[in-house]
């Protein structure tokens, strides 16, 4: 490990952030963080138990009523300088990123920057929460709605993007002023850690973010949705997971938003401009080595123009630099775990042994680290796992289709509803298409749809509620109405 890796891992806390101090784990506790990319442990942190969750909601609902009342100016100034403190860390951070995720450090820095702008954003909306007056239809009484912050409420996030699926969360709590118990994924708390100690010194208020790193995910959620003072789950992870929290939560009827897992269609039609298809190809495909909810999971190609999107697919593909991603030019890191690797294989020998063809790559890389060669596969069938679950991996599978209406019908047929791919130069076409898409977003002639001003989120076992844009800061407030009688 470099000097300039100890010294980043060296500021950051490896406690429990609750109240506003770090502290360690009632039972003790800890827990080691591996480099996906060495297997190598990079620190040894605090493993929160129930109690210590129960603790983080005591000073979550302990400072909710305090920050609720925070003028919304404060507040927004507050996540704005947070903001700031972020990019002004932002190599820091992305190392970070890097070492404890594996994502080369050219997409962590990017993925800083997201994150950032998510602050930078909500702390702008903070100041725009409105509420209606108007006229009952009869003329006899007075409408008033006004918005209030839901209260305290718990976050879950997943590993593949650890700080922004963080602020995408706690920016739009912040600006509607509730408070925040954020749990996030085992296998890369460090973000989140290094996250608390950016909004303290922005000003945040002790008990508004308090963070508890875990193993044991299960007992601190069954811990915290049975508590009445809870009033919201935010929940970012697989559609298995969220299914189970959705029930969960149904005793204490808690609001939720869904962010689950995505089987994104990346569609090519014949009139598509291939330049611009392969370009999307390689973001919608490759960013996060294609461990992203709204990575291309099935490329749907026009039997007119599928071996030659292939052909130059598997060329870019298949140059790609793979390695330890602090390498300044690696573009292609480890996945997550063993078990991430061996699901991509299991893939891929299916689909290899329902007839599909390789092109490029094909499996995983000896020694070190968690690698998986960027791999296209063409003549898939329908029927392959490959084209029913999440490859959250470097595989890109093709399948043809000869119409308009075929490639709908295949797109939709899926269960997940995230987000889709169109590529056409037509636009009556593309229109047609996206309005017939049975998914909450779509990237036309792009292969990217991230964008903090921009409403993210899914339909059907994608989820619901949405994140970022001016919709992302309404899951956090409560809509109250008042019925006056304006003659009394
Ligand atoms: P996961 O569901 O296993 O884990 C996600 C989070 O849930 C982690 O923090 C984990 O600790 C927690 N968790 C696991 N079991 C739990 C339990 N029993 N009770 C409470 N929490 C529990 O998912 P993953 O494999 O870590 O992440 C990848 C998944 O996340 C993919 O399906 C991906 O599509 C999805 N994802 C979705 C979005 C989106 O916005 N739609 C964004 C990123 C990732």
């Amino acid at each position: 490990m470099s000097e300039r890796e100890q010294a980043v891992l060296s500021w950051v806390n490896k406690q429990l952030f609750i109240g506003g101090k770090w502290v360690d784990s009632s039972t003790g506790a800890t827990y080691g963080v591996e480099d996906p990319a060495t297997n190598l442990i990079l620190a040894q942190i605090a493993d929160a138990g129930p109690e210590d969750a129960v603790a983080a909601l005591d000073a979550a609902s302990a400072a909710f009523e305090a920050w609720a009342e925070t003028p919304p100016r404060a507040r927004a100034e507050v996540i704005r300088r947070a903001f700031e403190i972020i990019m002004e860390r932002q190599e820091d951070l992305a190392l970070l990123m890097t070492m404890e995720m594996g994502k080369p450090i050219s997409e962590s820095r990017s993925e800083v920057a997201y994150a950032a702008e998510f602050f930078r954003w909500f702390a702008e909306e903070a100041v725009r929460i409105d509420g209606r007056y108007y006229v009952a239809p009869d003329g006899n009484s007075r409408v008033l709605t006004m918005k209030q912050p839901v209260g305290p409420t718990y976050m879950i996030t997943p590993w593949n993007f650890p700080l922004a699926m963080g602020t995408r969360k706690i920016g739009p709590a912040l600006a509607a002023g509730c408070t925040v118990v954020l749990k996030p994924a085992e296998q890369t708390p460090l973000c989140s850690l290094a996250l608390a100690q950016i909004l303290t010194e922005a000003g945040l208020p002790g008990g508004v973010v308090n963070v508890v790193n875990t193993t044991s995910p299960g007992p601190i959620t069954d811990a915290l949705v049975a508590d009445g003072r809870l009033r919201k789950l935010s929940f970012t992870g697989s559609t298995e997971v969220g299914k189970m929290l959705v029930a969960k939560s149904a005793d204490n009827l808690l609001r939720l938003s869904m962010e689950l897992g995505g089987n994104a269609p990346f569609i090519v039609f014949d009139d598509a401009d291939l330049d611009l298809a392969v370009e999307g190809a390689m973001v919608a495909k490759m960013r996060n080595m294609g461990e992203a909810c709204t990575s291309a999971n099935r490329f749907l190609v026009s039997a007119k123009v599928a071996d030659a999107f292939a052909d130059r697919l598997a060329a870019r593909m298949g140059a790609m630099r793979i390695g330890r991603g602090t390498e300044e030019g690696i573009q292609v890191g480890p996945l997550i775990d063993a078990d991430a690797v061996a699901k991509v294989q299991g893939l891929v020998k299916d689909a290899l042994t329902r007839g599909a063809k390789l092109v490029t790559g094909g499996d995983k890389l000896d020694g070190a680290g968690h690698f998986f060669a960027p791999t296209v596969l063409t003549n898939v069938n329908r029927d392959a796992r490959i084209s029913a679950e999440e490859i959250f991996g470097p595989v890109a599978s093709i399948v043809t289709f000869d119409s308009e209406d075929e490639a709908i019908h295949l797109a939709n047929s899926t269960e997940y509803g995230l987000v889709a791919y169109v590529f056409s130069q037509s636009l009556s076409r593309s229109l047609r298409v996206i309005e017939k898409l049975e998914t909450g977003m779509v990237g036309l002639n792009q292969g990217l749809v991230s964008n903090a001003a921009a409403p993210f989120g899914g339909v059907k076992h994608s989820g619901f509620g949405r994140e970022g844009g001016f919709e992302g800061i309404e899951e956090y407030l409560a809509l109250k109405y008042v019925a006056i009688n304006h003659r009394a």
